[in-house]
């Protein structure tokens, strides 16, 4: 599984990165990305938390 912001939404002010530095990251051009790679079964739960706590519910899942 794993995160996807949309970059339509994002406002980038960085709630996830500071939830899941793990999966989420600043890029160079200011916008926040997930990383590439699956989501880690032990970090699900803090990434979850990310989606709820997103002001502009811009991060989803994909399978
Ligand atoms: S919490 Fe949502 S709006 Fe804020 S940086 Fe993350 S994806 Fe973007």
């Amino acid at each position: 599984m794993r995160a996807t912001v949309n970059q339509e939404f994002c406002e980038s002010a960085g709630v996830c990165r500071g939830l899941v530095p793990d999966v989420f990251v600043l890029a160079g051009d200011g916008t926040t990305q997930a990383v590439a790679a699956d989501v880690p079964l032990e970090l699900e739960e803090d990434v979850t938390l990310a989606i709820d706590s997103c002001p502009r519910l811009a991060i989803s899942l994909l399978s």
